[in-house]
C-alpha cells in the first residue's frame, strides 16, 4: 500500500495551470489515400502499411521509391490478435520512370511520356507459396496526345519493350486479364522443366500455398492462446475471429493461359 500523502500528484506541480493544452494533431487516415480499386483488392490488414509505402502523410504520392519490394513489418503486433494481420502480403512497386529516371516514348506519336501519378489498378500476383500485390508507381502519359485514353498501362508490352534487358528483367510477373503469375511459376511451366504439365504445376503450387496458409494460421492461433492467458480478467478481450479460409489457386487452364501469354510476349524479341 502506498503511504497516503497530502501533497498533490507530482506532475500537477510541474505543469503550470494556465497553459492551454496544444490541439492534438489530426491523425492521418492512410487508407483514404488509396484509390478505390486498391481498397477492394488489398486486404484490410495490408491497407495502412501499403499506403505508407506509397504516400507522404499529406496524401501526396511519393516522388521517389526506395525499393521495388516491400514487406509488412513483423512488429508491432495488434494487442488483440487479428487474423488478417497474419495473412498480410508483400508489395512490389513498378515505376521505371520514377525509380530509374528512364524516359519512355508514347507508343502513338513517339513523344516523351511523363508520369501522371499512380496506376489506379492494383494486381494480385500468385507466387510459388504466397501472393503479393503489384502496384504501378508510374502512370505514363504522353505530353502531346492529350486524349486521356493515351495513358498507358505501366506494364504493357509497349512500355516493357522500351526498357533495356536488365531493367525489364526486374518486372516479376506474367499477366492475364485479372490475375498474374510470378516468373518463378512461369519457369515451372516451360517444356524443359520436368513434370511440367499445367495441372502438375497447379497442384504443386496449391500444395505450397496451402502449407504456407497453415503456418500463418498456426501463428495466429498460438498468439490467440497466449493472449487468452493474459486476458483472463477481461473475458470480453478473449473473443477472437476465425482465421480466413484458404483461397484456392486458379485452375490448370489458367496456368496454360499464362504460359501462352509469356510466349506471345517474347515473339517480338525472337523476330
Ligand atoms: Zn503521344
Amino acid at each position: 500500500m502506498p503511504t497516503p500523502s497530502l501533497l498533490p500528484p507530482s506532475n500537477s506541480c510541474a505543469t503550470p495551470h494556465h497553459t492551454a493544452t496544444p490541439p492534438k494533431p489530426t491523425p492521418v487516415v492512410w487508407k483514404g489515400f488509396l484509390p478505390d480499386q486498391f481498397r477492394k483488392v488489398i486486404q484490410e490488414a495490408d491497407q495502412v502499411w501499403i499506403a505508407k509505402c506509397l504516400y507522404e502523410p499529406t496524401g501526396q504520392l511519393k516522388q521517389k521509391f526506395e525499393a521495388c519490394w516491400f514487406h509488412p513489418l513483423l512488429e508491432p503486433k495488434p494487442s488483440r490478435p487479428e487474423p488478417g494481420w497474419y495473412h498480410r502480403q508483400r508489395l512490389f512497386i513498378w515505376a521505371p520512370m520514377r525509380m530509374w529516371g528512364i524516359s519512355l516514348k508514347c507508343p502513338k506519336c513517339s513523344g516523351k511520356m511523363n508520369s501522371s501519378g499512380i496506376y489506379r489498378k492494383v494486381r494480385e500476383v500468385i507466387d510459388v507459396d504466397s501472393r503479393y500485390y503489384l502496384v504501378g508507381g508510374d502512370y505514363p502519359r504522353c505530353s502531346k496526345c492529350l486524349n486521356p485514353s493515351l495513358l498507358v498501362c505501366p506494364w504493357s508490352q509497349d512500355i516493357l519493350s522500351q526498357l533495356d534487358v536488365a531493367h525489364r528483367s526486374l518486372f516479376p510477373a506474367v499477366l492475364t486479364t485479372q490475375l498474374a503469375l510470378d516468373r518463378k511459376g512461369v519457369t515451372f511451366l516451360k517444356p524443359r522443366t520436368s513434370g511440367n504439365s499445367s495441372s502438375y504445376v497447379q497442384s504443386a503450387m496449391e500444395e505450397a500455398h496451402s502449407e504456407e496458409w497453415a503456418r500463418q494460421t498456426i501463428r495466429y492461433l498460438s498468439d490467440c492462446e497466449r493472449h487468452k492467458k493474459m486476458a483472463t480478467f477481461i473475458p470480453s478481450a478473449a473473443v477472437y475471429l476465425p482465421p480466413p479460409t484458404f483461397r484456392p489457386l486458379p485452375l490448370a487452364q489458367w496456368f496454360e493461359t499464362v504460359h501462352s501469354n509469356d510466349i506471345l510476349s517474347h515473339l517480338d524479341e525472337m523476330k
